[in-house]
């Protein structure tokens, strides 16, 4: 499997408007040879947004307010996230406890097999956790999988704070990592780009990309916005269509 160096990944990429981009078709690649796939990690790797079972789990109850401010529009994603990653009473151990628990989708194995087969870059970008990633992905034995993330931070302390090292402040989405901006990266483009993904955070990147699967909340999102993209249940599903399509032209 190739991969390719993460290090000032954003500094690479085309920013992109501060409004949402007008919705457009997005068409299966022909021949993924020069594509990356994308994939989200809450809800999509995992069969459950880890995040927000860590919130529920260990979280003062304050951390509702800020979601609900977020919902209302009334500050960033990225300032909700870490408002209530302040508000975690937990430490470093007991949140790696809980997220070895946490069960994932398992057509991620295959997924991350036919990638590595066929030269395809997989990366994983999350605005959620990357201690919860890694935790998971290496009781799983994916941890070879790049990860693209927000960070938790403990700097000596019992509790975590969060800090954002792939931000785009320019993003209409106001998100901690912004999924648009690493589809350009790394030597590929959005039209270089198949998406994986479930929620609120993947609806950047899922006007760009050249190709969508989408369940959940993006999927409801998609159909409202116009933007085309092809439902999925389970990552399974996602390497069965992807493959065999891709496939089928060559
Ligand atoms: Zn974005």
């Amino acid at each position: 499997m190739s991969q390719f160096c993460l290090s000032g990944i954003i500094h690479s990429t085309s920013r992109p408007g501060t409004r949402a981009p007008s919705p457009r078709r997005t068409d299966l690649p022909r021949d993924l040879s020069a594509f990356q796939v994308l994939c989200d990690f809450d809800g999509t790797i995992t069969r459950t947004d880890v995040t927000d079972a860590i919130l529920e789990a260990f979280a003062l109850p304050a951390f509702r307010e800020w979601q609900g401010r977020w919902e209302r529009g009334e500050i960033t994603g990225r300032e909700c996230l870490s408002r209530q990653v302040a508000l975690i009473r937990a430490d470093r151990a007991t949140l790696i406890r809980f997220a070895a628990d946490i069960p994932i989708d398992e057509g991620i194995v295959a997924l991350d097999q036919r990638c590595a087969e066929q030269g395809i870059p997989l990366t994983i970008v999350s605005d959620g956790l990357d201690l919860l990633i890694d935790t998971v992905l290496r009781r799983h034995g994916l941890s070879h999988i790049p990860v693209i993330s927000n960070h938790l931070v403990w700097n000596g302390n019992s509790f975590p704070s969060l800090s954002f090292p792939f931000p785009s402040p320019d993003c209409w989405t106001g998100a901690g990592t912004c999924k648009c901006a690493v589809a350009a990266s790394g030597g590929f483009s959005p039209r270089e780009t198949v998406y994986i993904g479930d929620g609120r955070s993947d609806r950047c990147v899922s006007t760009v990309a050249q190709h969508v699967f989408a369940k959940g909340r993006l999927r409801e999102w998609c159909d409202l916005q116009g933007v085309d993209c092809e439902p999925f249940e389970t990552l399974t599903d996602v390497v069965e269509h992807l493959f065999q399509k891709g496939e089928q032209i060559e």
